[in-house]
């Protein structure tokens, strides 16, 4: 297995190669990989731990995905959406504490239109020229992502969730198709994004080849970043009943990332430490290199209820920064303030 793994760090291998080693069930092998993806990371980008402000600026969506807790059709869900200037807060707070990137992350609500968006980018960036935005809005169509990236957003995150269109299917209503989610990844690149893909762990009907198909996804798209984070089921969701993903494969998905990726920035995703305490300084010492503390203000933040039990106001918040400083260091890295751009 040391082998297979070996050659997947060299770039000399197939599909099969990945399913071995996702399917392997040798403890010994993992510990050889993660700690492989760490020294890959190590060579790249030292022990910089990037930290990007995350604010969660709606939860309303017209989308209908099946595992997502702010699906259209969450009745239960309680939606709220921040003002310009709730947001323009988040960014001035953000600011203070160190944080050179601002996400701002949403379901696809209507309100947010591209008027909306690129003035926010435009005021952020005129009070703050030295922070990056990234956006992760869902789908907008092309000529919505032109204007935004010239009103200055540099970053886009869009996970594809799933490599496999069949499996696509089973994850989303009819309405949202695997093409356009794939051809909007492709129009953020060529618009000059920095661009985000990735996928969840575990998530309902998936298999082995579909995990080993989104890492030959990202051979071949090479995004910039990539999310990847353990299913979680949400209540009130078609799939609530379903069982959640893996905190093992969760670690090997981002450590085979880390081999085929060597420059991604690659977040210790929320996720991550929401299925176990210590997921998020496992996720780093899995080759992972950000981490993306909740900068939304905090009697809207159980709203983004994504998934069940996300956790939100520890060491994952902004103000938790001091605790997670500790975590990182006691991890064996460090927490750096600056933009985080991808090193080619
Ligand atoms: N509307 C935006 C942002 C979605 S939320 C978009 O479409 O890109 C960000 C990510 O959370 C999603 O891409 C999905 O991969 C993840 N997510 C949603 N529901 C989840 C769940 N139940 N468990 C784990 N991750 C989930």
């Amino acid at each position: 297995m040391k082998k297979i793994i070996d050659r997947i760090k060299s770039g000399d291998f197939e599909r099969d190669d990945l399913i071995a080693v996702l399917s392997n069930k040798n403890a010994d092998d993992d510990s050889y990989l993660f700690s492989l993806a760490d020294s890959v990371r190590r060579e790249k980008y030292g022990r910089d731990v990037y930290i990007r402000g995350l604010i969660e600026i709606s939860n309303y969506c017209k989308n209908n995905c099946l595992y997502c807790g702010i699906r259209r059709d969450n009745r239960g869900a309680e939606r709220y959406r921040l003002s310009e200037e709730e947001i323009l807060s988040c960014a001035d707070e953000g600011y203070l504490l160190g944080f050179r990137t601002f996400v701002l992350q949403g379901g696809e609500d209507n309100h947010f239109t591209d008027d909306v968006i690129c003035s926010l980018i435009e005021k952020i960036k005129g009070k703050y020229p030295d922070v990056a935005i990234t956006l992760s809005l869902g789908e907008r169509g092309r000529e919505s992502f032109e204007r935004l990236k010239k009103a200055g957003a540099d970053r886009y995150l869009l996970r594809h969730e799933t490599a496999d269109e069949t499996h696509y299917g089973k994850l989303h209503p009819v309405e949202m198709k695997y093409e356009t989610r794939m051809k909007s990844l492709y129009d953020l690149k060529e618009l000059g994004f920095q661009v985000g893909a990735g996928c969840m762990v575990g998530s309902p009907f998936q298999t082995v080849e579909n995990l080993a198909d989104d890492l030959m996804f990202f051979k071949k798209f090479q995004p910039q970043m990539v999310g990847i984070g353990p299913f979680i089921p949400s209540s009130n969701t078609p799939f609530e009943n379903e069982s959640q993903g893996t905190l093992r494969d969760t670690l090997c998905m981002v450590a085979l990332t880390r081999l085929i990726l060597p420059s991604a920035l690659i977040p210790s995703t929320t996720a991550l430490g929401t299925i176990s305490p210590d997921g998020r300084e496992m996720g780093l010492k899995a080759g992972a290199n950000v981490v993306m503390p909740n900068l939304s203000p905090k009697k809207f933040r159980k709203l983004y209820s994504i998934y069940d039990n996300k956790i939100g106001t520890g060491s994952e918040s902004a103000e938790g920064l001091k605790i997670l400083k500790e975590q990182v260091e006691r991890a064996g890295y460090e927490i750096v303030v600056a933009r985080g751009d991808f090193k080619e």
